[in-house]
């Protein structure tokens, strides 16, 4: 089964209640039961059912059981937010005292993060690039977890997953990727070697812009090591499980950060359509790219463009394409600020992955609180702009851009 296919017609599209297309919105916070022991039964997992919905909720399993599948996965977990997502596929593995490893390209929200989880005695060391050899010197005997994006937000910068996959397992590492910016259209990095994906599925997997949601996926391959890694101690039964059944049972259920069975509802009709969007995004992402760079004092980042050093990992890693965000420079942060203002189909908003193109100033909006230097990291100056491009006619979107830039 070819990928849009699947979208529609894979194993965990079902038959929903009444005939239903597409599963009705169970907006409930509980579930009844004919009996006391039948409510045991759920409650203790020795049956099937829902209890509360901030446990589990059947439209929300159902946006989790398309994830899964197009992810190959062993198991999804649905969250109220990618951040909430990032955040807790980390609490599961780790302990006060220990060490993670991230590329510093990272969206700006996951980098706030690393800052707030040293006030929980965990410490974050920023590689420039997620590879093994910028990796070694931090790895040590606190080290837990090696953390990157597949394409970098808004750096652009492309890991090498099989390669960095098979350094953190010789290190006995699990290598936990951001995949937000690919979505499974592009690249599944379970299937390069990746233990645990993460998604905001805010962005592409909804594609409308109306929800904020994130999902935790993972492969149950990895083999943990439950002297090294403390935090899954008391799951050491379920062997390489013990992953999914800590963070479904206890951490994701006890930090509360459920997604709601509406928003689920609105991932899985967005969802249908990935396939298609993408295809168009990334097209039209290309293209775009490549009539901005024919501009004098532009520069691009794109990931295609063979001015960019991640072209030919591109070409291998995510079947030629790059994506749906571009970057320029424009040699000002006036200048930028003027071409935002002129933009006549283009909105200026912080979203990305939305039908529409977006556009915004990432250093006075997502990086006002990073350092220069984490800005210069992930590929974010003065002058700046940031495109997530949508869906709309090519030529419309390059005619935006070429008269912003003219009258600016
Ligand atoms: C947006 C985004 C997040 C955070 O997701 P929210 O749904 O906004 O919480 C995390 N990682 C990347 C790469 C993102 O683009």
């Amino acid at each position: 089964m070819e990928f849009n296919t699947k979208l529609l017609h894979g194993k965990a599209v079902k038959p929903y209640d009444e005939g239903a297309t597409i599963p009705p919105i169970a907006q409930v916070t509980a579930f009844a039961y004919p009996s006391a022991e039948d409510q045991e039964k759920v409650f203790t997992h020795k049956a099937a059912g829902f209890a509360y919905s901030r446990i589990g909720n059947p439209t929300v399993a159902a946006f989790e059981q398309r994830m899964n599948e197009l992810e190959g996965g062993n198991a999804c977990i649905a969250c109220s937010s990618g951040m909430s997502a990032v955040t807790l596929a980390l609490m599961n593995i780790l302990c006060a005292g220990d060490e993670i490893i991230a590329g510093a390209g990272l969206y700006g929200g996951t980098i706030d993060l690393f800052e707030d989880l040293t006030k929980f005695g965990i410490k974050t060391h920023f590689v420039k690039h997620v590879t093994p050899e910028e990796i070694e010197p931090f790895v040590n005997e606190h080290t837990r977890v090696i953390y990157g994006e597949l394409i970098g937000n808004p750096g652009l910068a492309i890991m090498d997953v099989p390669s960095v996959a098979a350094y953190a397992h010789s290190k006995g590492l699990p290598l936990i990727v951001d995949a937000t910016t690919t979505t499974p259209y592009v690249a599944n990095p379970l299937k390069l070697g990746a233990d645990v994906v993460v998604h905001s599925t805010s962005k592409y997997l909804n594609g409308g812009g109306n929800s904020v949601s994130g999902v935790i996926v993972d492969g149950a391959k990895f083999k943990w090591d439950f002297d090294r890694f403390q935090a899954l101690a008391g799951y050491k039964k379920f062997g390489i499980l013990a992953y999914t059944i800590r963070l479904r049972t206890d951490i994701w259920e006890n930090f509360g950060a459920c997604l709601s069975p509406m928003n689920a509802f609105m991932n899985i009709v967005g969802l249908e359509t990935l396939g298609l969007r993408m295809e168009r995004i990334t097209s039209n992402a290309k293209k775009l790219a490549e009539a901005l760079s024919r501009i004098e004092g532009v520069t691009v980042n794109y990931p295609t463009l063979s001015t960019s050093p991640y072209h030919e990992l591109a070409e291998r890693e995510l079947r030629g394409l790059g994506g749906g965000i571009l970057t320029f420079r424009v040699g000002s942060k006036e200048k930028a600020f003027r071409i935002l203002d002129s933009l006549t189909y283009v909105t200026r908003a912080s979203n990305l992955g939305d039908v529409r193109t977006l556009a915004l100033h990432p250093q006075s909006t997502l990086y006002n609180r990073s350092s220069r230097e984490m800005q210069e990291a992930a590929g974010v100056y003065a002058d700046t702009i940031r495109v997530s491009v949508g869906i709309e006619d090519i030529d419309d979107l390059i005619w935006d851009f070429e008269n912003a830039i003219k009258n600016a």
